[in-house]
């Protein structure tokens, strides 16, 4: 292993921890958020004098993300995005003896903290939808109360559209680079986005029933990458379908914290170029084993979805224990 390439390996096994650091801090506020529900609502006023003081509440709880949310953006725009753009052109610069294939890296960690920040924000647009409910109770409320939940709601719905359609650009981008289980993510991420609108009362433009399809056939043909995401995305399916309402669709938190566990010297490269870590992954996170299409892919037909989830359920078992 080249100099540069042992560089490389300790720079990823840093934004391994970051990610995992980032996301443990996120958990916590939101649990902290799940805790503190009671007593905000305790403290909400009736009455045409509390609207300020409702106000202030608030906008704390919907502040509580927001440090960190920063701290996420601008890690991922200013380290992760400037490395990856220009790591290639720097082992050129410095005339480093390696094949060019092994700098043409298809690194996956720019769109991971993407990832991270969209969870962040759901978990922000989900606390206002439930706080709204909450100031909709309130006996006699005051006009400047009636205006802050207007402006909530709107701004909500508007948040959500945005980034819903956003997201579109962010899947195709994953599919251009062959990543697997980030698309997946990402679709259950832009679903998440759906739910959110549905809740607020207002339609979304994303065809359900195809993005549904969309995973389920990732989470199928990618067992050991998507597929590691197909419990959410039975969960996601049945909270849509009004079947089963989940309040924490989105828990498929075991690859996130596999992350820090990366040794240095083990790092690998996939076909494609995307870097993973031999100390914990037999293959590709990102892209993995490709299973066989069968001809028909209905998966109301084929095969049913509950023996379709175990069925991954048992394959990843067969991969390193910790990993389910
Ligand atoms: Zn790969």
């Amino acid at each position: 292993m080249s100099a540069l390439e042992g560089n490389i390996d300790r720079i990823y096994a840093k934004f391994c921890r970051k990610l995992n650091m980032f996301m443990e801090q996120m958990y916590d506020a939101k649990s902290g958020l799940d805790k503190t529900f009671g007593a905000f609502n305790r403290v909400l006023r009736p009455g045409p004098l509390s609207g300020r003081r409702n106000e202030e509440v608030v906008r704390n709880r919907g502040n509580a993300l927001a440090e960190l949310q920063r701290n996420i953006t601008d890690f991922r725009d200013d380290v992760v995005q400037q490395f990856e753009k220009n790591i290639a052109r720097i082992a050129t610069f410095l005339g480093i003896p390696t094949a060019p294939d092994e700098f043409d890296m298809n690194s996956p960690y720019r769109l991971r903290f993407d990832a991270l920040f969209y969870r962040s924000r759901l978990i922000v647009l989900e606390e206002s939808l439930r706080m709204l409910v909450a100031l909709k109770d309130i006996r006699q409320t005051s006009q400047h109360t009636l205006l802050m939940t207007e402006g909530m709601r709107s701004m909500t719905i508007s948040e959500a559209q945005v980034h819903l359609a956003a997201l579109q650009n962010t899947i195709a981008e994953c599919r251009s680079k062959d990543m697997k289980r980030l698309e997946a993510e990402f679709h259950l991420i832009q679903l998440c986005f759906h739910i959110v609108l549905k809740d607020a009362g207002v339609m979304s433009e994303l065809e359900v029933d195809a993005s549904l399809h969309k995973i389920w056939d990732l989470c199928h043909t990618y067992p050991d990458s998507a597929g590691l995401l197909a419990n959410t995305y039975a969960a996601m399916k049945d909270h849509i379908r009004d079947v089963r309402r989940h309040t924490d669709l989105y828990s498929s938190r075991n690859v996130w914290w596999s992350w820090p566990r990366h040794t240095t010297g083990d790092l690998q490269h996939c076909k494609y170029g995307h870097p993973f870590s031999g100390t914990m992954w037999d293959s590709c996170l990102e892209c993995g084993r490709e299973v066989r299409k069968l001809a028909t892919m209905d998966p109301n037909k084929l095969l049913k979805e509950n023996d379709f989830v175990a069925a991954i359920k048992t394959q990843t078992l067969n991969g390193k224990s910790w990993r389910v």
